[in-house]
């Protein structure tokens, strides 16, 4: 039975709801694109990549084929260039499902996909598929907590709450809660004098709306991590090859240190995401 929570949230929705690009598709392939440039980029910067995206690699078999230089070449400026590497990997994996006629068709498949996490594989169900699923994040959970916890609450008595209210068909309540949690209830300064919730929110009649418990863990310090010495990596080798003699001076004239050099190049001769071709190191 539809619960007064959700009927509120999609009804806001229907007049409030934002015209982005990837709501206007449930193919999996593209909504797999916006979901993997969406993670840790704001929605008005990847607009523009995603339709720029598209235009080149307008699916999984065009982005599989491509080369690494080219997709890293599309993607630059959206950071966390890995998660490139991966999309491209996941079209590849997607283009052999095809051939083998299995396309992923649940969440567990999905998240098979290079790449693609518990968080993602559920957006993905949610907008490619309308599952009954909610991709909860940072900002749908502060949404419930407020809601129902005057701002608290443990992160499984929240997402309980967050499954009890689940419908059958997630796309609209994702795109709503979404939506909701980035122009209404916002982390900072929430609008709670614009919001249909004001009689029954917790927090609001609490005088705790400012308040929410941080309940996802912090993101780790990205200055002097692998991760900072795997993305100059890549940056580097995209503009040419080199040895690692030169690409040792270029990452410590960019970063100060070495620490992680040795260690990083060859994780990623590993992972295949670099390779060493004579005494040079290229992308793959
Ligand atoms: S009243 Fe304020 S805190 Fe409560 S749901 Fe609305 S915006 Fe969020």
């Amino acid at each position: 039975m539809p619960q007064p929570f959700q009927n509120t949230i999609l009804s806001w929705y229907s007049q409030n709801k934002r015209d982005l690009p990837w709501r206007k598709t449930t193919d999996l392939y593209r909504i797999m694109v916006s979901e993997v440039m969406l993670q840790q980029t704001q929605v008005d910067r990847v607009i523009d990549y995603y339709e720029r995206w598209l235009k080149r690699f307008p699916n999984a078999a065009a982005l599989a084929k491509a080369s690494n230089a080219e997709v890293l070449r599309y993607w630059s400026g959206l950071g966390y260039n890995r998660r490139a590497l991966f999309l491209k990997r996941a079209a590849e994996e997607l283009v052999n499902k095809e051939k083998e006629s299995h396309l992923p068709r649940t969440i567990e498949e999905l998240q098979e996909l290079s790449g693609i996490g518990p968080y993602a594989a559920r957006a993905i169900a949610a907008f490619s598929w309308d599952a009954g699923v909610t991709a909860t994040d940072t900002n749908i959970r502060r949404i419930f907590s407020r809601y129902y916890f005057k701002g608290a609450g443990s992160i499984t008595s929240i997402n309980n709450k967050i499954e009890s209210e689940t419908p059958t068909h997630g796309r609209v309540w994702n795109n709503a809660l979404m939506d909701f949690g980035s122009l209404i209830c916002t982390a900072k300064n929430p609008k709670c004098h614009e919001c249909q919730f004001r009689k029954t929110c917790s927090a609001f009649e609490a005088g705790k709306t400012g308040r929410y418990t941080r309940i996802a863990p912090p993101q780790s310090k990205f200055e002097g991590s692998k991760r900072q010495y795997r993305g100059a990596i890549l940056r580097i080798l995209l503009k040419k090859p080199m040895t690692k003699k030169t690409l040792t001076a270029a990452l410590i004239k960019e970063l100060g240190d070495r620490e992680f050099i040795e260690e990083v190049i060859g994780d990623m001769v590993g992972e295949e995401l670099i390779k060493k071709e004579e005494s040079n190191y290229r992308l793959t």
